[in-house]
């Protein structure tokens, strides 16, 4: 017998935002796959163990290009109603764009801006033609809302993906697919720090409102976790 379930594939889930988020979608009865860096046992193991049939685990460095590619031959023929790329780093909130290395900014760049564009080119496929594909960008990325500077890398490469997401969903006009940037807010994990102002179970279960209320409206939208509209 198929599974009716509604299915997501979320990337980056080995902990913080990703790892809420697998728990929330298997919380509403969707069947998840989730991925880690690596072979090291994780909280998403973890929250395997209480989800047995309903959460699989796969394995992707959303930067090493052979591992995407894999990643899409060993899921070919399946089919998902959300694809996430939720990966992404932080760096030294304080280094300017006059004083970060070229191998730092290169590392940042690369994994938040092309890096889950490149998950998408090589999965969206995978995806339902009325499914929904979303990113987890950042407040930060709002060009608009950059009144105080600040996290200058950061910021840039969230920018950069922001971008890249309307140039693709340019590309996908006439598609029935809704496209979602997502702002969480500030949240304690691991890059958030014990000072934000949200903890995770104050974000992850709006954020995923969020996107549901997106399903069936085609085209881009950038929101916060509240699904409030964010400026560009
Ligand atoms: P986190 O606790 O540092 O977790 C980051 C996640 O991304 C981990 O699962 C990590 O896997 C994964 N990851 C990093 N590089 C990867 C790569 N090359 N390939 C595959 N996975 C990779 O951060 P978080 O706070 O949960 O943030 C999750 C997302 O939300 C990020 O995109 C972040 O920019 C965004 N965000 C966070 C906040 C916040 O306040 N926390 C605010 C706005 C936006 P490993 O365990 O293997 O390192």
């Amino acid at each position: 017998m198929s599974d009716k379930r509604l299915s997501a594939l979320i990337v980056g889930a080995s902990r913080g935002l990703g790892l809420a988020l697998a728990e929330e979608y298997l919380r509403r009865g969707w069947h998840v796959v989730a991925t880690v860096r690596g072979q090291t046992k994780t909280a998403l193991h973890d929250l395997q163990a209480r989800h047995a049939g309903s959460l699989e685990i796969e394995t992707v460095d959303i930067v090493a290009q052979d591992q995407v590619a894999a990643l899409r031959d060993r899921l070919a023929g399946r089919t998902f109603d959300l694809l996430f790329v939720n990966a992404g780093v932080a760096n030294d909130p304080d280094e300017t764009i006059g004083n970060v290395s070229t191998d730092e900014f290169i590392r940042v760049m690369v994994t938040n801006a092309l890096s889950p564009m490149r998950v998408i080119e090589a999965l969206d496929g995978l995806v339902s033609p009325s499914g929904t594909i979303g990113v987890m960008s950042s407040g930060l990325g709002s060009v608009a809302d950059n009144e105080h500077g600040g996290w200058e890398v950061y910021r840039g490469s969230k920018a950069a993906l922001n971008t890249f997401m309307r140039s693709y969903a340019a590309r996908q006009r006439g598609s029935r697919r809704s496209l979602v940037i997502i702002a969480p807010g500030w949240v304690r994990t691991d890059m958030g720090g014990p000072h934000a102002t949200l903890g995770i179970e104050e974000s992850i279960p709006r954020v995923v409102d969020t996107i549901s209320a997106q399903s069936g409206t085609p085209g881009l939208k950038y929101l916060d976790y509240m699904g409030r509209t964010v400026r560009w």
